[in-house]
């Protein structure tokens, strides 16, 4: 496993992709290591919904604030439904999900803004979370790409909101694969197999005998899907960036809802506009 790009304060892992280091923008997706909370979530567990005490959950996203810069106050949390809708979140949503996921964005999947301040995140154990960033408009996007909302092209949906509201150009934006399930570890039934090759085609599966007695199964790269996706809207391959790292093959490092049987914590990928004042 390659090395974090960055450890912060209290073993605090984080990845984050080469463009966010222009001053303009910051980005970064959490690992599960420097926060408060016990086990199962231990310990920079940042969902709220999962059981967990959430004054450890505040007090684990404050963390992340202090790595990041920003306040908490300036977070906005999409509820994530595994759909595609896309929201263009203004001023009046800061704070939205980042003190209760009950205020969170409602029914959304992906949020864009081009608000400098506002921090936009989304939470994932195994899905792929996806940060976008224009940087001749200056707008910044996020998706939580699960095997539903690849197959329901939330990523194109992404750019395609950020065109209609930023007049964003497909052609300048620099997109973000944080740590998820990766087709090492990402087995799946006929059923779902049936839905990917509908939309991506065969390239993404590789046939898996590893279940005795049900020959059907099959390893998915969502992460193709999502390549494939980007690139059909125009974005050029060398501005899609994977971090590479497959969240159930370490457990030390990430939290993984298939591998802990789904009692665990959420990691958090943010990106934000950087305020010029
Ligand atoms: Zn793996």
């Amino acid at each position: 496993m390659a090395e974090p790009w960055w450890e912060g304060p209290g073993g605090m892992e984080l990845w984050f992709p080469k463009w966010a280091q222009n001053g303009r923008v910051r980005a970064a997706c959490f690992g599960r290591s420097g926060g408060v909370s016990e086990k199962p979530w231990d310990s920079l567990n940042t969902g709220f919904h999962v059981e967990d005490d959430p004054a450890r959950v505040t007090v684990n996203r404050m963390r992340c604030t202090r790595v990041l810069g920003g306040n908490l106050e300036d977070w906005v949390m999409a509820q994530q439904v595994h759909g595609q809708q896309v929201v263009r979140v203004t001023a009046k949503d800061r704070g939205r999900g980042a003190f209760t996921a009950a205020d969170s964005v409602p029914g959304a999947d992906g949020l864009v803004t081009n608000i400098p301040g506002l921090t936009l995140g989304i939470l994932a154990a195994d899905c792929v979370p996806v940060l976008f960033y224009d940087s001749h408009r200056a707008a910044v996007g996020v998706a939580h790409s699960g095997w539903k909302g690849t197959v329901g092209h939330v990523v194109r949906e992404v750019v395609s909101v950020m065109k209609q509201s930023f007049d964003t150009r497909p052609s300048d934006l620099n997109v973000y694969l944080g740590p998820s399930i990766r087709q090492c570890c990402y087995e799946i039934g006929s059923d779902v197999a049936d839905e990917v090759r509908e939309e991506f085609g065969s390239s993404v599966l590789i046939p898996s005998g590893r279940i005795v007695g049900t020959p059907e199964h099959f390893l998915l790269s969502l992460q193709a899907c999502i390549r494939s996706d980007l690139m059909d809207c125009g974005v050029p391959e060398e501005q899609i960036e994977d971090v590479g790292q497959c969240t159930a093959c370490h457990p030390n490092h990430f939290f993984s809802y298939r591998r802990s049987s789904g009692r665990t914590g959420r990691l958090v990928s943010v990106i934000r506009l950087v305020r010029e004042d």
